[in-house]
């Protein structure tokens, strides 16, 4: 097996634009592959673009006639609100299909590739539009490549896929596409649906009747910081994967968890992602034989955390990790002050050494996210076989 990294990038990926002043602006994609080239994190990597999907590859996951809908909302610039085309989170734009069916593509390639051991581990920082329906758009994402790339896996022959979401909203899209499906366990990390969008993600929500325990939710307080967080993450994410067993590892690592993202009410640093991301890609080590597919997500800081973090990633997932002492390369830097008039982030660290204290070491039933991560533990461990006061 080949020990590259593919990354899906072609700036054709930039396309996926809701226009100006939507946060989901295809700035963050840019400046993070410009971070990860300055940083030198993709001069062994195979950067690989994507043809729009087929309407009968995005039919895997999504139906018929929404997809229609998304080519009439392109070609006719038709708004159709009831699938979620014309809204304030998804506008119509031009090139909208086209621009949406390339990220799915991107990821099912990568998928495959992943899959066949064409590439050790894949990325896609276009990808992780977690939040797309079957029948609608939602939350800033038209086509769930995410879903669409697993349901290839499945279709290729991968017998259990295990998806690990650490988005700051929850991963509606993809565990309502595999909701009755045994062979993906979705787990999702994510800040309480009682007030952030989609509003689901709740601790009992663990599957349909032919799948008890494959979906995993661990909804966490407004305001958790790095400590709260990676106790989560730790508490719930190795358990809940090891013991599924999956033959592949896919994330999405959406960074809207961040203390200055504008959307949403969590506290977490890029150092804390930084280990994050590295759990995952030791636990694809131990667990997938290196089967790793890593998606990108929400981020709405698009200069101060988005390019870092996902830099980050890249370098994990290209065996080089970059030092979080390590300067923002000057380049960078200056082509942020010149096309943005801001001063970027000088360092690819928020300056703290994150620490938390894991689960073994107690429980304490008056901490709120203790409690979150009691919860979770109590509605999902046994479904899977765990014990929930000691695995
Ligand atoms: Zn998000
Ligand atoms: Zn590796």
């Amino acid at each position: 097996m080949t020990q590259r990294l593919r990354v899906v990038w072609t700036p054709e990926m930039l396309r996926y634009d809701f226009g100006r002043g939507h946060p989901m602006a295809p700035d963050r994609l840019d400046l993070t592959i410009r971070l990860a080239r300055e940083l030198g994190l993709l001069a062994d990597a195979d950067l690989v673009g994507a043809a729009p999907a087929s309407d009968a590859l995005l039919a895997t996951v999504h139906e018929p006639a929404y997809v229609a809908a998304v080519r009439r909302a392109e070609t006719e610039g038709v708004a159709d609100p009831a699938r979620g085309l014309g809204t304030d989170d998804d506008p119509v734009f031009p090139g909208m299909h086209e621009a949406s069916a390339r990220v799915v593509q991107g990821t099912v390639d990568a998928a495959l590739a992943v899959v066949a051991g064409d590439a050790v581990h894949a990325v896609n920082v276009a990808g992780g539009l977690h939040h797309a329906m079957p029948g609608a758009a939602s939350g800033f994402c038209v086509y769930n490549d995410a879903a669409v790339g697993i349901r290839a896996m499945l279709d290729a022959g991968v017998e259990r896929v295990a998806y690990v979401d650490v988005d700051a909203h929850h991963g509606d899209g993809v565990q309502a596409a595999f909701w009755d499906e045994p062979r993906v366990l979705t787990v999702s990390l994510h800040e309480s649906g009682r007030g952030l969008f989609p509003g689901t993600g709740h601790p009992d929500e663990t599957g349909g009747r032919h799948a008890d325990g494959s979906a995993v939710n661990v909804a966490l307080p407004a305001g958790t910081g790095d400590a709260g967080w990676l106790r989560a993450f730790d508490a719930v994410v190795p358990a809940v994967v090891e013991e599924f067993a999956p033959q592949v590892l896919v994330t999405q690592h959406g960074c809207d968890a961040h203390r200055l993202d504008p959307l949403t009410h969590l506290r977490v640093s890029v150092d804390a992602m930084r280990l994050a991301s590295e759990r995952l890609h030791e636990l694809a080590h131990e667990l997938t034989g290196g089967r790793w597919l890593a998606l990108g997500g929400g981020g709405y800081a698009i200069v101060e955390v988005v390019p870092r973090a996902w830099a980050h990633l890249i370098g994990i997932a290209a065996h080089r990790p970059v030092d979080p002492d390590t300067e923002v390369p000057l380049a960078w830097r200056e082509h942020v002050l010149e096309t943005y008039g801001r001063t970027g982030p000088t360092t690819m660290s928020d300056g703290v050494t994150p620490a938390f204290r894991t689960w073994r070491s107690g429980f304490d039933p008056s901490d709120e996210v203790d409690r979150a991560i009691r919860a979770t533990r109590a509605a999902a461990f046994p479904a899977l076989g765990l014990d929930v006061e000691h695995d």
